[in-house]
């Protein structure tokens, strides 16, 4: 059995590690990657990463997003049919590259991704340190990719990590959840890698807090349950919530007393004492414990009632909690000094970073993952804009047309046309006229699963004219997939407005007709056609994605069973599992374009289609462009 061919995905933010690693891959045994590709990630790059030379080792510079984005730069780039992530701080042992060879070879299709193991040295001769125990917690960690393998296909179905993750947490397990939501099956391997204990400060369990905000968002995706299925510990939240309430009542308390000019002997808080509620709780024992006849106003009662339950509170919460993490550990002065400390800081620093997520978050929506369809508007678009134009004769493809629509059917994806054409309501064409344009523009560039064309003028009111829903609705129920699975390709701002009033995706290919101000507003942009379709189909959508080619990668879902959503379209994916999976493949029995036309079975453009070299319009087209706009107080020129 030849063994199947992975590229390794490797996001760094330049740790010393690294180079360890990939001294440790180059010289394991087993079937090498085609590609190593280390995504660097650091924010400033002054100087190169410093990776040992190896022919396999291609460095590409990252989003600087996280490492959800980075990776995500990385298997877009990578062109095998499996992707294996390994974090930069992971030592892989010799065998490495043959047990994952072992762990992929004849998984099922319905497979889509496989995890490896992960081994954490703990010291020998003593108990481990918190932060050792965290880490540690890896090994039992499902879906981390401190090594997780994905077929390249199921990520392009699922679109990859979810770029709202920032930081190194939740990502891998929210992507996950996704491949199971798809109908997809995770497994675990038998390969291990070893994952070292990296130095970290003192504070390192409260900076950790703030993937609590992170928490937020997978809930917000996946519900309630999915710590549940993710097989996330419950975590102390819950607690660390009773512990900042009880210290909040006891400071306020505290400064109800302050406020009052009630007594509040105990002792001065002097330097290097801990401020807040330790001192306002001595105050008020102190103060409760003097005899002194504290209950002047039931203001000041209240105060005293709420500063010491409160303080009692907090102080038992804080303790229970430094005692789990220092009971467990090598319990030496430094360590319970360290514990000591961060657990005072740590419920309030939780409960803080919770909220944050909560009003970051607070309207957060699964993305609408990659275009199930894509849907191209005609004029200036798929070919040359020609005003009001009923001559087929001056048809002319916009360069890259034909290269993007046959990427997108040697992929089975549909595409469809959006077009408004007001030249028939303003009497100078008849419908025709746009009919015999429309069969030259198959002619010249294929069929098209759908045509929905807008009649209307700007003022009559209709619904299907851009930047109206209309047509992209009618298109997507034509296809029989859901608007929010279409993707929108355009060259100007109502071909946006129409897709974002259907909820569909959108990206502008831009042209010399194109406003600045559309450019800024659309939801995405591609230099050209092939790097819009790109863009559409292996998502998610991002304004500042970038489009890297790659000389042949598998086609989406053509190992993958079909999922729920989007049914036909999706049926249509895995039929394009028996096409060849080459970018400049024509799709096998979609071309049968009528007689006369030359579609060649190859590559390229038709013959007898002259394309402007280089430009995509040729000047003189600033003549009317009456279906620019809506029409609707927008400033047009319609
Ligand atoms: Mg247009
Ligand atoms: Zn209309």
């Amino acid at each position: 059995m030849t063994p199947v061919a992975y590229s390794v995905v490797i996001p760094t933010v330049g740790r010393p590690s690294l180079g360890r690693l990939l001294d440790a891959l180059r010289a394991a045994s087993g079937p090498p990657p085609q590609i190593v590709l280390v995504i660097d990630d650091r924010p400033a790059v002054s100087v190169p990463l410093d990776l040992p030379a190896w022919s396999r080792l291609e460095v590409v510079p990252g989003p600087g997003r996280g490492p959800a984005g980075a990776r995500n730069v990385g298997w877009r780039a990578a062109a095998t049919a499996w992707v294996a992530f390994l974090d930069d701080d992971v030592l892989p042992p010799a065998d490495w590259p043959a047990r994952l060879a072992a762990d992929l070879a004849g998984l099922p299709p319905s497979v889509a991704g496989s995890q490896g193991r992960v081994r954490v040295p703990l010291p020998a001769g003593r108990r481990p340190t918190d932060w050792e125990r965290c880490t540690a917690g890896l090994v039992g960690a499902r879906w981390a990719t401190a090594d997780m393998a994905y077929r390249r296909s199921a990520l392009v179905r699922v679109g990859g990590f979810d770029e709202r993750f920032r930081r190194a947490y939740r990502e891998d397990a929210e992507l996950a959840l996704r491949m199971l939501d798809a109908g997809l099956d995770l497994v675990r391997g038998e390969r291990e890698v070893t994952h070292p204990v990296r130095p970290a400060s003192w504070w390192v369990s409260v900076t950790a807090q703030a993937g609590n905000a992170d928490d937020v968002l997978v809930r917000k995706l996946h519900g309630w349950r999915w710590r549940e299925r993710a097989g996330a510990p419950a975590g102390r939240l819950p607690r660390h919530v009773a512990v900042a309430a009880a210290g909040l009542l006891a400071l306020a308390g505290a400064a109800r007393l302050a406020a009052s000019g009630a007594p509040a002997p105990g002792l001065p808080a002097g330097p290097g004492r801990e401020p807040g509620p330790s001192a306002a709780l001595a105050a008020a024992v102190g103060a409760g414990g003097s005899g002194r006849p504290g209950a002047r106003r039931p203001a000041t009662r209240w105060a005293r009632v709420a500063t010491v339950t409160g303080g009692l509170g907090w102080l038992a919460g804080t303790a229970e909690l430094a005692a789990a993490r220092i009971i467990p550990g090598p319990r030496t002065p430094a360590e319970a000094a360290t514990m000591l400390v961060t657990s005072v800081a740590i419920p309030p620093v939780a409960v803080a970073h919770r909220l944050r997520g909560e009003v970051r978050h607070r309207r957060a929506r699964a993305l609408p993952g990659p275009a199930l369809a894509v849907l191209f508007d005609r004029d200036g678009t798929l070919v040359r804009d020609v005003p009001y134009n009923g001559d087929p004769d001056l048809v002319r493809p916009v360069p890259g047309a034909l290269a993007a629509l046959t990427w997108l059917r040697g992929r089975g994806v549909p595409v469809g046309v959006v077009t408004n054409q007001s030249a028939v309501a303003r009497g100078y064409l008849t419908r025709e006229q746009v009919d015999r344009v429309n069969a030259r523009v198959e002619e010249l560039l294929g069929p098209f699963d759908t045509w929905q064309s807008c009649p209307h003028g700007p003022g009559d009111g209709c619904g299907c004219r851009k930047p109206r829903p209309g047509l992209v609705l009618s298109a997507a129920a034509a296809l029989g997939v859901p608007a929010h699975r279409c993707v929108v390709i355009g060259d100007i701002g109502a071909d946006m407005d129409a897709a974002r009033a259907a909820g569909s995706g959108a990206v502008l290919v831009p042209t010399e007709a194109t406003r600045r101000e559309e450019v800024a507003a659309a939801p995405a942009v591609a230099p050209d056609l092939l790097a819009a379709v790109r863009l559409a189909v292996e998502g998610p959508l991002s304004r500042t994605g970038r489009d890297r080619r790659t000389a042949a990668d598998p086609a989406p879902g053509a190992d993958l069973p079909a999922g729920a959503d989007g049914r036909s379209a999706v049926e249509q994916l895995d039929r394009a599992a028996d096409l060849p999976a080459r970018p400049d493949a024509q799709p096998g029995g979609a071309a049968d374009p009528p007689a006369g036309t030359g579609l060649p079975s190859g590559t390229g453009l038709p013959s007898g289609t002259e394309l402007p070299s280089g430009t995509g319009l040729p000047s003189g087209t600033e003549a009317p462009r009456a279906d620019r706009r809506g029409g609707r107080g927008t400033g047009g020129t319609g």
